[in-house]
């Protein structure tokens, strides 16, 4: 905290992390010639490294975040019931005051809750709108017989835009696929707060009330994948002038006010290794998907958790929507991206919320993309530091399933995210560092060649030798 009256003019005053570190987690520190011999072994492929080869893990955001010593104690409060856990009451409890929503079935993690969703509510035939498709999300409203249509701004596919809200949805493409199809094809328009693909990039509380009032002219209803709106609710608060100076539990609210309900991974901004949660303000649509999740999940009060999980989740929700707790969190993540920035390392702008994205094909302009520049940056980064981090372009992108050639995605990117309360700014530090002397000794790298090719989602097991 600092006071105004005695803050010099001339200097920003620093802050730091609005905790304390009370447990350790001892990190093996390895030599260039282990990590060398490592990542030939993982087939220049970061996913197949042990973790326990890894000095800075930035492969995921997802699980990765540090509980609290007040999530720990909650997990000795399990109630194991297998019906009417009063975990699972502290929890509903929570997600009704600080999201808004009505009803809620726990799930064992996001894309649980995509199922019943999905389940529930598309039929063969339909569309599913939404700015930018998410894998999971888009492949479950695909299995339930719909079709996704991407209704996002321009601007989002475009890693040098500058705009504040890349996540904005384009309401004239919108109004367009409406005019098409009609709005009895279109179940509910899936909105996402921050959105992962486009790089962690926000969506404005203007932008989401206009999509809230055409969906009711057209009676459509808005679904929100609520993974990182906590995030999102900060952006809001950074840069929508209406919003300077509110709570962004005041924010996220009010955003989840324009939507019929959630979907969540609350692996993410809810602070916790497992757990998720689906959300309904329509009581009949909750009906069934308390119908539902007695198949899939398990009781509509467990749903996949165990009483510890779901008290964790409740007390990490509270802790997630504290002002000090997201702007060290995003903060954290714009200090790391600014060093490089400020450096004329190339990375994609503005920097989002959980994640920094080099831009490989302007990194290492020498290697072809069908030599996979982002995925041989990946493991040039763990061979200079012992960094993870994770492949975003071509071999992500995948084949078409129709001629079997490859995509060639206009985005060839290195994600490094950042995972919640686990590392200090020396270690952003240090990754800064890493970074920029891989991209002194940019010029003396070749491409990769790939060896080994697997049938589905090739960027978690592919295997790769030297060029
Ligand atoms: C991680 C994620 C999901 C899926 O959640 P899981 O908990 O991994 O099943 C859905 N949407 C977004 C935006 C995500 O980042």
């Amino acid at each position: 905290m600092t006071d105004a009256k005695h803050t010099s003019p001339r200097r920003r005053r620093s802050w730091a992390e609005p905790y304390k570190i009370k447990v350790v987690e001892p990190l093996k520190m390895t030599t260039r010639a282990e990590r060398e011999q490592a990542i030939a072994a993982a087939g220049y492929n970061t996913f197949l490294l042990r973790s326990e080869d890894v000095y800075i893990d930035l492969l995921t955001d997802s699980g990765t975040a540090a509980m609290s010593d007040y999530q720990w104690a909650g997990m000795m409060l399990g109630d194991e019931a297998y019906a009417g856990s009063k975990n699972f009451y502290n929890l509903e409890a929570n997600i009704q005051k600080y999201y808004g929503y009505r009803y809620i079935v726990p799930t064992h993690q996001g894309r649980g809750a995509e199922n019943i969703l999905s389940q529930i509510l598309i039929k063969p035939g339909d569309y599913i709108p939404g700015n930018m498709y998410f894998t999971t999300t888009r492949l479950h409203q695909e299995l339930a017989g719909g079709t996704f249509v991407d209704v996002i701004i321009d601007e989002a596919h475009d890693a040098q835009s500058l705009h504040p809200f890349k996540g904005n949805i384009d309401l004239q493409k919108l109004t367009d696929l409406i005019e098409r199809v009609g709005a009895e094809r279109i179940p509910y328009i899936s909105v996402a707060g921050t959105v992962n693909m486009a790089g962690g990039q926000p969506i404005s509380m203007a932008n989401l009330r206009e999509v809230h009032q055409l969906a009711q002219t057209h009676g459509i209803r808005i679904i929100l994948d609520a993974t990182r709106a906590v995030e999102n609710a900060y952006f809001i608060q950074q840069r929508e002038e209406d919003y300077r100076n509110q709570a962004i539990a005041t924010i996220l609210h009010e955003f989840c006010s324009y939507t019929d309900g959630c979907t969540m991974s609350g692996k993410k901004d809810a602070l916790v290794n497992i757990g998720g949660w689906l959300a309904l303000n329509d009581y009949n649509l909750y009906e069934e998907a308390r119908n539902l999740i007695v198949i899939y999940e398990g009781l509509h009060t467990y749903g996949g958790m165990a009483g510890r999980d779901m008290e964790a989740m409740a007390r990490g929700i509270e802790e997630s929507v504290k002002d000090d707790h997201i702007r060290a969190r995003i903060g954290q993540v714009e200090y790391l991206g600014q060093k490089l920035l400020d450096w004329g390392i190339p990375i994609v702008v503005p920097i989002g919320g959980h994640a920094i994205y080099l831009d490989a094909k302007r990194f290492l302009p020498q290697i072809p993309q069908e030599q996979f520049p982002a995925q041989r940056l990946a493991a040039e980064l763990y061979v200079e530091a012992g960094i993870r981090a994770m492949e975003r372009g071509i071999v992500s992108a995948g084949r078409s399933k129709e001629t079997g050639d490859n995509y060639y995605p206009d985005l060839e990117l290195v994600r490094l995210t950042i995972p919640r309360r686990v590392y200090t700014q020396a270690h952003m530090d240090l990754t800064a560092e890493a970074v920029e002397e891989v991209y002194y000794n940019r010029d003396r790298l070749r491409g990769l060649k790939m060896i080994y090719e697997p049938k589905y989602l090739r960027f978690f097991q592919a295997r790769f030798e030297l060029l």
